[in-house]
């Protein structure tokens, strides 16, 4: 049985009160609440064995050495990656992102194609756009269709082998779309290209097997999946890994330096310069056990049900339209009331403790495609409950009232 009370007692924020009112979180798909086992493991570094690791002879460095490296092993697990040295730890998605549009400036040349979907966080179009400047490779869009799903036909067409690179994200932040990755990884292989999937969404929600999409790079951040900011994963094959040159030059990254030449660490270290985020890495490794002793699987269910139960009871508000009608959709709702800008209903949201995200998400593309300013989303977690559903659905219904 999936006992959303105990697991509420997990997340000592859920206590607070904002605005004299109880918290009512449902801005998860923004950065997720952090459980007290997280909280206690970032606690215990910096109590314990705060050091800088690899190179330290001494017992805290070895001690931070092993539970980074021991880290670094849970992600692998959970992510089911063939080799741990084909996980980067990064500051997160962006970084990863960025370090793979870096690599493949020197890989594309004019002539190339690159595909992106319609359904992109600005941080998957940006690094791309600044890679095709570069080199001179063109960016081509899969487009969507109404309900917020990517048009799979168009997206056959526009594979050619020109194609070299695709990049989507495994669920769209702003309208909860889960897209087709193995259909897209499958194709896009077919023609010799490389794809990334930017899996930040989708680690709160599903457990993403490496080795099973076959895909060729994968990024997260922990702080999606009860884990601290400022770190997460590049995922990346290892033929992949070897091809790409190193995206910062500093320390850990080398096997030898002179001022004449030098000569890279391998893998993963090729990738890592400087101090990493030691203990956000250690505290990612915490988050995953956390959420594997809730169970992923246990997690997708009960937010299907939330999903369901708050899509219904909104859609009987009178003109409030959800955008991201998707069949295949994750815990995320984003909508708007006819007349009313979203920011308006946000801040009397706030007003009653409810946390909700308005504007445009990161995703102007969606919002142009809709021709609205932005929306207003709600966002749901495993460790959120029908009753604030109803708390939300009645807020809204207040809001309206109160800005008609
Ligand atoms: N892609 C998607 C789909 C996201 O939702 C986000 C975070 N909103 C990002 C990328 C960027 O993640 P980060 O800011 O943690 O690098």
């Amino acid at each position: 049985m999936f006992n959303v009370e105990k697991i509420r007692k997990d997340f000592p924020i859920l206590q607070r009160e904002v605005n004299g009112k109880a918290l009512i979180y449902l801005d998860n798909a923004a950065t997720s609440q952090t459980p007290q086992q997280v909280i206690d493991a970032i606690v215990d570094y910096y109590t314990h064995y705060n050091a800088n690791i690899h190179r330290g002879v001494h017992t805290l460095s070895q001690e931070a050495t092993d539970k980074y490296e021991a880290a670094r092993l849970t992600v692998q697990k959970h992510f089911n990656a063939k080799e741990a040295h084909e996980i980067i730890l990064t500051a997160g998605t962006t970084h990863g992102i960025n370090l793979v549009a870096h690599g493949f400036a020197s890989i594309l040349t004019k002539g190339d194609e690159v595909l992106v979907s319609a359904l992109e966080h600005h941080s998957n179009i940006v690094p791309w756009q600044m890679l095709c400047e570069k080199t001179g490779a063109t960016l081509k869009v899969i487009p969507m269709n109404t309900d917020g799903e990517l048009i799979m036909a168009d997206y056959n067409q526009l594979l050619s082998e020109k194609t070299k690179l695709v990049f989507v994200n495994h669920i769209s932040n702003a309208l909860g779309t889960i897209n087709p990755i193995e259909e897209i990884i499958t194709k896009a292989h077919q023609v010799g290209a490389a794809v990334l999937v930017d899996g930040a969404q989708a680690c709160p929600h599903i457990k993403a097997d490496m080795q099973a999409l076959d895909v060729d790079f994968y990024v997260v951040s922990a702080h999606k999946m009860c884990g601290p900011t400022g770190v997460g994963m590049l995922y990346g094959k290892e033929e992949w890994l070897n091809k790409l040159p190193p995206y910062q030059g500093g320390g850990e990254m080398i096997a030898e330096v002179s001022f004449e030449k030098t000569t890279y660490a391998g893998l993963p270290h090729k990738f890592e310069a400087g101090t990493p985020n030691i203990c956000g890495g250690i505290a990612f490794g915490a988050a995953i056990d956390y959420m594997n002793t809730i169970g992923f699987e246990a997690i997708d269910k009960y937010e299907h049900e939330l999903l369901e139960y708050a899509t219904a009871e909104l859609l009987k508000i009178e003109n409030l339209k959800i955008f991201g009608t998707a069949k295949n959709k994750t815990s995320v709702i984003s909508f708007n009331l006819e007349g009313i800008h979203p920011y308006d209903i946000g801040t009397l949201l706030d007003k009653m403790g409810i946390a909700v995200r308005t504007g445009h998400h990161c995703a102007q593309p969606i919002m142009s495609f809709f021709n609205i300013p932005g929306t207003v989303r709600a966002s749901f977690a495993f460790y959120n409950t029908k009753a604030e559903v109803d708390a939300l659905v009645s807020g809204v219904k207040t809001a309206q009232r109160m800005l008609a």
